[in-house]
């Protein structure tokens, strides 16, 4: 999908929000590489548009006291009180600082200044003044001190102040106060702008402008109100800037959507009779979801638009046996179906699966791997229509494969996937049906965010029968016991997975790890101990499963290989080294090994203390509960949206001003509003899709409005 190099389409309007923010009045030398620091990236400086963005955290109201005894710690406070005392520093006692002693009627504290002229520090604050100070309190070797109030004014300067003064995060060298400085020049600079947003809804919702609500956020004239839980109640203000955001992802995504449903599609669906006999003979009942699920894919199949449709299902839900039956009515339909796995040793899983549930279904392989006859001969076979089902990984999706007549594409596993890669996936054949399996819960919330432009299916129930998995958390003191128990297990004919730490980012010091490992338990229990690692060569990952689901191995030392779908009903103790260093849908993914079978199962998670709290919180979580769901839920709350998704690496839509914990809520409306749009105006013509271009443009969603240039 080579592009030609286009013109920058902002148009002129939006100019001065992408100007450099350096360029703003009082920015000297000093200043300018501060904010980049904040809010520049190493491909772009920092422009006015991104000191905008970056939105107060809170307000202080400056003219409402606190009071010394009753400052909750860490937090910016304003106090009245009375100068008691001086505690210049020693001489010669090198960088002391300079004390002050104050009080007011609940209590005293002391106020701290490094490296400040004793004179000016006592002209600030004569001795018996009456004084207004504003800073935070903390505890230091059990003292109550503020370091260098933010400010210090009298009785004439507190009246003077405004009534609330917004708190930024800072950095290093640019305190709040700067920010809020430049935050008023960027301000000036904000030009009047189309209104992109229905004016019934922002008046219904009692919203204000675009415009309004920057100013509301910098310009404060009451401070937010506290939430009973202490976070901060959401604003009109806040609730407008969330809203337009969402919606400019919402309706990128809808224009993607629209686009790659374009043209028309074809009924991928045959009457029915082939997959009803697989259905049929399978060795267990669909359960109601999976049957759900089923008649909603036949349904996008048989119509003759495009399916973009996303499969979400816990751990162990079934999703195979639904894939199956979609691929199944595809090929009744005398078409093909693919499918593809993000690992070979998932590929080759599959293959075995679906071969034994597939009745008279011709299915192969195609990987990496395949020796250049072999893979001559699938090629062929492919093109000829002699295969009616290709498992595979990426090697699917490479130019030299030609179907021929692929009808169905279902990809596994792979919920980093990003939209790009979808609309390169649907070239592959005449309006491709696209069935995505993900394997990790995503909170709807998020599903809305990466997914908004397909439609979903939930598997949220499981298989009946299914044996509950009793969860520990084991501190790495107790290693030992566990060898031992471990030790008891295998005599008894247990099977056991033994997850080696995530070391670093490097998959060969996590290896190291694992080899140890592997020494260690190999000397414990000889032979009965394999080793499987991603650095493994193919074959040798195979036999290293393969002589695991036999048996001949009792314990299988692994990185995290394991972590997606391998599925060895046998399996009943999973032992996670380190488990606080991984993340809680990876422990989820994990665990999910095990709890496959007949037998009831046990997870250790051996953690290396003392663990903070977050970090406690979320093992319990585990412990707790097998609803990845709600442990989906729980990573979102307590690790924010952009580690729960990767998007740190995948660049997938991180929010600058929503906030999905607080705005979640309006996700839904923006995608539904995104859709009627785009619906009753697909090339964003009309006087209100002129406007949502300029809001594509302010989120920066260009590539979406290229589609749209791109006819
Ligand atoms: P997922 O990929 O969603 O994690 P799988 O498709 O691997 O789940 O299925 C997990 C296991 O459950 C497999 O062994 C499969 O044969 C079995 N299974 C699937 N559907 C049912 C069902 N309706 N009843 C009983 N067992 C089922
Ligand atoms: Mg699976």
């Amino acid at each position: 999908m080579s592009e030609p190099p286009r013109p920058p389409l902002r148009p002129s309007l939006l100019d001065p929000l992408f100007a450099p923010a350096r360029g703003l009045p009082g920015v000297g030398p000093k200043m300018a590489p501060m904010i980049e620091r904040l809010l520049g990236t190493p491909e772009r400086p920092a422009r006015i548009v991104d000191l905008l963005f970056h939105l107060p955290q809170g307000g202080v109201a400056r003219r409402l006291l606190g009071s010394i005894s009753e400052a909750p710690p860490g937090e910016p406070v304003t106090l009245g009180v009375t100068v008691t005392g001086y505690r210049p520093p020693q001489a010669g006692a090198g960088k002391r600082p300079y004390r002050v002693l104050v009080e007011d009627p609940t209590g005293d504290i002391t106020l701290v200044f490094f490296g400040m002229p004793a004179p000016r520090v006592e002209k600030m604050l004569p001795l018996g003044s009456h004084r207004y100070i504003t800073g935070r309190i903390d505890l230091w070797d059990g003292h109550r001190q503020m370091v260098h109030p933010s400010r210090i004014v009298d009785e004439a300067g507190l009246a003077a102040l405004p009534a609330v003064e917004p708190v930024y995060g800072a950095t290093e060298g640019l305190t709040s106060r700067a920010i809020s400085k430049l935050a008023h020049a960027a301000l000036d600079r904000l030009p009047t702008l189309p209104e992109w947003q229905d004016p019934a809804w922002l008046a219904k919702n009692a919203l204000p402008t675009f415009a309004d609500a920057l100013r509301a956020e910098h310009r404060p004239e009451d401070a937010p109100l506290p939430a009973p839980d202490g976070t901060t109640v959401a604003t009109p203000a806040r609730r407008r800037l969330a809203y337009d955001e969402l919606l400019a992802s919402q309706l990128a995504l809808a224009l993607i959507r629209a686009r790659s449903r374009r043209g028309p599609g074809r009924a991928n669906a045959g009457d029915g009779q082939l997959s009803g006999r697989i259905e049929a003979a399978l060795p267990f009942a669909l359960t109601g979801a999976q049957s759900r699920a089923v008649a909603e894919i036949r349904a996008d199949l048989a119509s003759d638009r495009r399916m973009l449709r996303l499969l979400q299902g816990d751990v162990g839900s079934g999703k195979t046996a639904v894939a199956l039956l979609a691929m199944a009515s595809a090929v009744e339909a005398g078409r093909q179906a693919a499918l593809m796995a993000p690992t070979e040793i998932l590929a080759r899983q599959h293959l075995d699966r679906l071969t034994a549930m597939a009745g008279p279904l011709r299915i192969r392989l195609l990987t990496g791997r395949d020796r250049a006859p072999e893979r001559r001969a699938t090629l062929a076979d492919l093109a000829e229509g002699q295969v009616d089902i290709l498992v595979g990984t990426h090697a699917l999706f490479q130019e030299s494969v030609a179907f021929r007549d692929l009808g169905l594409a279902v990809v596994d596993e792979q919920h980093r996937f990003g939209v790009h890669q979808r609309l390169a996936l649907s070239a592959k054949g005449e309006a491709v049906d696209i069935l995505v399996m993900t394997a990790t819960p995503i909170p709807r919330t998020l599903a809305l965010t990466c997914f908004g432009d397909m439609d979903v299916s939930v598997l949220d129930e499981k298989p009946a029968g299914r044996q509950p998995i009793v969860t520990r958390l084991v501190s790495t003191d107790r290693l030992d016991e566990v060898v031992a128990a471990l030790g008891r297990a295998i005599a008894s004919g247990e099977r056991i997975y033994w997850i080696c730490p995530l070391v670093a980012e490097s998959e060969y010091v996590d290896l190291a790890a694992a080899e140890d490992r592997f020494a260690d338990l190999a000397q414990a229990f000889g032979d009965r101990v394999g080793l499987i690692h991603g650095k493994m060569p193919g074959p040798e990952k195979d036999a290293a499963m393969e002589r695991f689901a036999a048996g001949d191995t009792r314990v299988l030392v692994a990185t995290t290989v394991v972590e997606v779908g391998v599925d060895v009903p046998e399996a009943t103790i999973m032992v996670i080294e380190h488990a606080e260093r991984f993340g809680l849908a990876q422990l989820h993914q994990l665990r999910g090994r095990v709890g496959r079978g007949a037998k009831p199962s046990t997870c250790l998670l051996v953690y290396r203390g003392p663990l903070g709290q977050v970090a406690r919180a979320r093992l319990e979580t585990l412990r707790e509960t097998e609803d990845g769901f709600r442990i989906a839920e729980e990573d979102l709350r307590l690790r924010g949206e952009g580690e729960v998704l990767g998007t740190r690496q995948s660049g997938l839509a991180a929010f600058r001003l929503a906030r999905l914990e607080s705005d979640g809520d309006l996700l839904e409306v923006a995608r539904d509003d995104a859709r009627l749009i785009v619906e009753r105006d697909p090339g964003l013509k009309s006087e209100r899709g002129k406007a949502l271009r300029v809001l594509l443009y302010l989120f920066e969603r260009d590539a979406a409005i290229r589609l749209l240039s791109a006819g």
